[in-house]
């Protein structure tokens, strides 16, 4: 079981490094992500830590972590498997991701709960003592975490959790993780101003091409792919962002309809799917 990180982070169009190694043997199936820092000396410099993460160090077989942030903002994919980040924790904090429930802050006990093959790990890069993290990135954590989140389809405020809340052993990170997952929900958030299907044009190239009108068209999409899974290719998950994949949806759809297929949605698409709903 592997989750394809670099594909999460390719559908939102988030710039990364690819240096996945294969995970470790175990089964991985996770329910939740959870932050990390490195403790990294500050003057290491960008994506020092980088090796370790992919290869462990001595008593800690890698890789260590599934993404890697460098201290000047590099999202970096270390492996889609299995990672030794988490240790054990708290059983009760697993429940409450898993429920939906909202993170009950720092951990109280060490805990017990083997914690790698429910987590996704991201390690940023930071001494833990004081180094100030830059906006940059802050910004790539919470990009990389919401590409996670849209693509599992999980709540940034229920499934996104620091190291501190999962063990008492733990302190990381030290930025305030109620603000971190507000962030995430804000970037994955739906635009303020709303348009009905057909309304404008709909380009993946467009970082605006996100919204209720996306949605409503991946729901269409996925209704047509799973009607004639030979014609129309799946738009992937109805996440309201007009992604790459959803554009290749949107030309086989045109396609059938016997009109110009450049995956592009706009008014004349918009009609033909009337046209043909109405037959
Ligand atoms: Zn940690």
């Amino acid at each position: 079981m592997a989750v394809d990180i670099t594909a999460l982070l390719a559908e939102r169009r988030i710039a990364h490094l690819d240096r996945r190694v294969r995970g470790r043997p175990f089964t991985f199936a996770p329910v939740g992500l959870m932050i990390h820092h490195t403790a990294s000396p500050r003057t290491s410099g960008a994506l020092a830590s980088l090796n370790v993460v992919r290869l462990g160090r001595a008593g800690l077989p890698g890789p260590l972590s599934q993404l890697l942030i460098g201290r000047e903002g590099t999202i970096v994919a270390t492996t889609d498997g299995y990672a030794n980040h988490a240790g054990t924790g708290l059983s009760s904090v697993l429940r409450r991701v898993i429920d939906d429930q909202a993170p009950a802050g720092r951990a109280r006990f060490v805990g017990s709960q083997v914690g790698n093959r429910h987590f996704i790990g991201i390690e940023i890069e930071n001494d833990g003592v004081g180094e100030p993290y830059s906006a940059a990135t802050l910004t790539a954590a919470t990009r990389a975490s919401g590409a996670i989140c849209l693509g599992l389809g999980w709540n940034p405020l229920t499934r996104v959790i620091g190291h501190k809340e999962w063990t008492s052993r733990k302190i990381d990170p030290t930025f305030d993780m109620f603000d971190f997952r507000s962030r995430v929900a804000d970037e994955i958030r739906q635009p303020r101003r709303t348009y009905r299907p057909g309304e404008r044009i709909l380009d993946p190239d467009d970082p605006a091409a996100i919204g209720i009108d996306v949605w409503l068209v991946q729901v269409r999409l996925t209704q047509a792919h799973e009607a004639m899974p030979d014609l129309v290719s799946s738009p992937g998950p109805a996440d309201g962002i007009y992604g790459d994949r959803t554009a290749r949806s949107v030309a086989s759809w045109q396609a059938f309809l016997g009109i110009a297929a450049d995956g592009l949605w706009g008014p004349q698409t918009q009609a033909a799917t009337d046209a043909y709903d109405r037959r």
